[in-house]
């Protein structure tokens, strides 16, 4: 067996060699490593990084298109589980919003609409009573619209219809033809 030098540069150089020779193996080693301590070293990056936010705020300004990559790469990844939330999120503000404007009637969680008396919960909607849907849903996504109802409650404004209603009302320049809006 060959003697292992004492020489720092050849030792440094033989250190060198073994690591190219085994390459494989380390890469095979790291890896097993990595994956069993992520949790780990995904907190010490995140430690990382809080500790330097201008490193990071530098970075993403140099590598936009490093940065959009990642992003584009993480959306592909998690898209399905993105879009479940996305819906998950939409319901749930739907309901907050029908409960808010529903007309309320026992045995209807959201109420039920004020034209026709369909509950609400399946068909509930948005309408925009003075006409302003279209103009609104430009400036902003459907998300946003509801939470603007929910969390500055404007009944001269929003109403709760079912879906068949606001259709028909939208049709008809804001009063649905069939019913008419009830005392709204
Ligand atoms: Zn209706
Ligand atoms: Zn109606």
């Amino acid at each position: 067996m060959k003697a292992v030098t004492r020489d720092p540069v050849k030792r440094r150089e033989y250190n060198k060699t073994y690591y190219a020779r085994n390459k494989a193996r380390f890469d095979a080693q790291n890896k097993v490593y990595r994956e069993s301590h992520r949790a780990e070293a995904l907190a010490h990056l995140a430690e990382w990084r809080e500790a330097h936010p201008d490193y990071m705020k530098n970075y993403r300004k140099e590598h936009p298109e490093i940065i959009r990559a990642q992003q584009e790469r993480y959306l592909a990844k998690h898209r399905s589980e993105l879009n479940l939330r996305r819906k998950e999120t939409a319901e749930k503000l739907r309901v907050e919003f029908l409960i808010a404007y529903g007309e309320p009637k026992s045995g209807h969680i959201c109420g039920v609409c004020p034209c026709c008396g369909e509950d609400l919960l399946r068909f509930g909607t948005l309408h925009h009573i003075n006409g302003d849907g279209r103009e609104h849903r430009k400036e902003k996504c459907h998300h946003a619209m509801l939470r603007e109802a929910i969390e500055h409650p404007d009944k001269s404004r929003f109403a709760a219809l079912c879906f068949n209603c606001n259709l028909a009302a939208e049709r008809n320049g804001g009063q649905c033809p069939g019913h008419g809006l009830s005392g709204r």
